[in-house]
């Protein structure tokens, strides 16, 4: 039963894009498959059996890593007793575990497009999100799954521990949500867009290492990154559209490039856009973490 939830695709040489089945916006994740483990980046919503799907996929042992800490991107974790995620996420995981799958459930209805939504089910599939243990990730970590390298490449912006992963011998960077047609750094947790601008060009350094970037939600050439840098930089010059829509949090956010009136699309035709509050553009670009009285208790101030 569970495995009517997913369908794959082989993109490269034991390379797995995983999706939900049917449903317009979907959640993707990857599953890369070495001589001596097999890698799953992401594990979307958390809706069927992801683990027990993988396993017909590769015969390997699974090891978990997330680009991020975002809901659509971990929910399958619970299905394993582990995962590896970027240290500067490990606090906002932490901000979703312990949540009870009902809770879930309608978290995750939320994500889904409708005709996917009607055939989720609240079963033994759907898991309460208890702990399980994280192993941090720094740039330039890299997973060696025996014939194959997947280096960790930090992009902070999106969240503060957004990662990169690149596979060195398909030449694919597996991207998350730091760099796409709808990269959303509105979010307090976000990072302030100079630091995204410094982090983007840290993966611009890697540049000659992909051609092509799957990403958590969309696919890209990797030419998007110039763009991203151009669109970014513009809006840390002050230069950018300013184009002001309804953000997710349902206050008022700006797109850095003006969009085709109705669309998703933007009115020039180039490819990256990201959203921001103007509040959050200039800020400290260092790596390091601050645990003031904001950040450790955000409910108290
Ligand atoms: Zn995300």
């Amino acid at each position: 039963m569970a495995l009517t939830y997913f369908c794959s695709e082989e993109i490269a040489e034991k390379s797995w894009m995983i999706k939900n089945v049917g449903g317009s916006t979907p959640a993707i994740c990857y599953l890369v498959e070495g001589k001596d483990y097999a890698l799953l980046i992401d594990s979307i919503i958390g809706i069927g059996n992801l683990k027990a799907y993988c396993e017909t996929l590769t015969k390997k042992p699974i090891r978990v890593v997330n680009t991020h800490a975002h809901s659509d991107h971990i929910g399958g974790n619970f299905h394993f007793d582990h995962c590896f995620l970027h240290h500067r996420d490990i606090r906002f995981f932490y901000d979703c575990v312990g949540l009870k799958k009902e809770k879930v459930f309608e978290f995750a209805k939320n994500v889904v497009p409708e005709e996917f939504r009607e055939q989720m089910v609240l079963d033994d599939n759907f898991t309460d999100w208890d702990p399980i243990r994280i192993f941090p990730l720094y740039d330039g970590d890299e997973f060696d799954l025996g014939d194959r390298i997947i280096e960790v490449v930090y992009v902070g912006g999106h969240t503060a521990g957004s990662i990169a992963l690149i596979d060195h011998k398909t030449r694919i960077c597996y991207a998350g949500d730091c760099c796409n047609g709808n990269t959303l750094l509105e979010f307090s947790n976000s990072l302030p867009i100079v630091a995204y601008l410094k982090n983007l060009l840290h993966l611009k350094e890697h540049q000659a290492e992909f051609d092509k970037m799957y990403g958590g939600h969309e696919i890209f050439d990797a030419s998007i990154l110039d763009e991203a840098i151009e669109t970014v930089a513009k809006v840390v010059a002050g230069t950018d559209d300013k184009y002001e829509v309804t953000g997710m949090m349902g206050t008022p956010v700006f797109y850095a490039a003006a969009k085709k009136k109705g669309e998703y699309a933007r009115a020039d035709g180039k490819r990256f856009n990201m959203s921001y509050v103007p509040s959050q553009v200039y800020g400290p670009t260092e790596t390091k973490q601050v645990f003031n009285v904001e950040v450790l208790f955000p409910e108290e101030d």
